[in-house]
């Protein structure tokens, strides 16, 4: 059912990859805009509706959502933020490795967005943002399974806009770039960014780093009842260093 937070509706949402960085910011900004928020990772937060699942894992996946859909009721909204990263040459990377990256960054995406289309189906409304990366913006070296997997997840909201606009469902993509989380700052601490998240800070035109709640407010948006004119759409948030 579909209640009201003085003027705001409020929504039963599903943040996947809600434990950490990018999507625990999202989590968290969708419950202050007044909607009653589920998160699914492999390490959940100690709080409530937070679920472990493998988005990679369907049976797992299912079995969440069945939880979710008991106790929250329909849900609604779906933000896709569970990912992972690998750094290898292409050369040394092994059928396994390719394997694993897909799964989780593009197949989660499929297996959590089929649990929650039938709720959304049911109320006539929905609203899925996927977080990909500014990576699809111009390729990443040593990170060929990601960048193939984030380009395939805009490519699938594009393709998921335009079949389930009709049901009142929108679909867009947020890839965001050089956003300070665990993720960014493992990769400094690997000498994988080429440098310091300092040094990039002045190569970004914003002069700053972003912050998953920079992230969490495009999702915000993309959400809310008055983006329903938006789908299909790709919306980079990186401080200007991909236009
Ligand atoms: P993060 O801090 O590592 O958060 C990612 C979360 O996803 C973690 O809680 C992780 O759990 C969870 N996760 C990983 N594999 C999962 C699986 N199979 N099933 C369920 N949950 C899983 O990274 P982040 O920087 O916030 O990234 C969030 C999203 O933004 C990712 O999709 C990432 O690719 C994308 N992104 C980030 C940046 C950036 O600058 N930070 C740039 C471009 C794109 P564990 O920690 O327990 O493994």
């Amino acid at each position: 059912m579909t209640m009201t937070n003085g003027s705001a509706v409020v929504r039963n949402a599903v943040v996947t990859g809600g434990g950490s960085g990018i999507g625990k910011a999202i989590a968290e900004r969708l419950r202050a805009d007044g909607h009653q928020v589920a998160t699914l990772d492999l390490n959940p937060l100690d709080e409530k509706f937070a679920y472990r699942a493998d988005v990679a894992n369907r049976d797992q996946v299912d079995e969440a959502l069945a939880t979710i859909h008991a106790e929250l009721g329909q849900v609604t909204i779906l933000v896709n933020a569970a990912g992972l990263e690998k750094y290898k040459r292409f050369r040394n990377l092994s059928f396994e490795d390719w394997q694993h990256v897909i799964d989780v960054n593009l197949s989660g995406v499929f297996h959590c967005t089929q649990a929650v289309l039938p709720d959304m189906s049911a109320a006539g409304w929905g609203r899925i943002v996927n977080i990909s990366s500014s990576s699809t913006h111009g390729g990443q070296p040593f990170m060929s399974p990601y960048v193939a997997a984030k380009s395939a997840v805009n490519g699938l909201t594009k393709s998921l806009a335009l079949e389930l606009g009709p049901e009142g469902i929108t679909v867009n993509a947020v890839p965001p770039g050089f956003i300070d989380t665990p993720m960014l700052r493992k990769n400094e601490e690997r000498g994988l960014l080429g440098g310091t998240v300092e040094d990039h800070i002045e190569r970004t035109p914003v002069r700053r780093v972003g912050r998953p709640e920079d992230i969490a407010a495009a999702c915000a948006f993309l959400v809310s009842e008055e983006a329903g004119y938006i789908t299909g759409q790709i919306l980079g948030v990186n401080g200007g260093r991909n236009t």
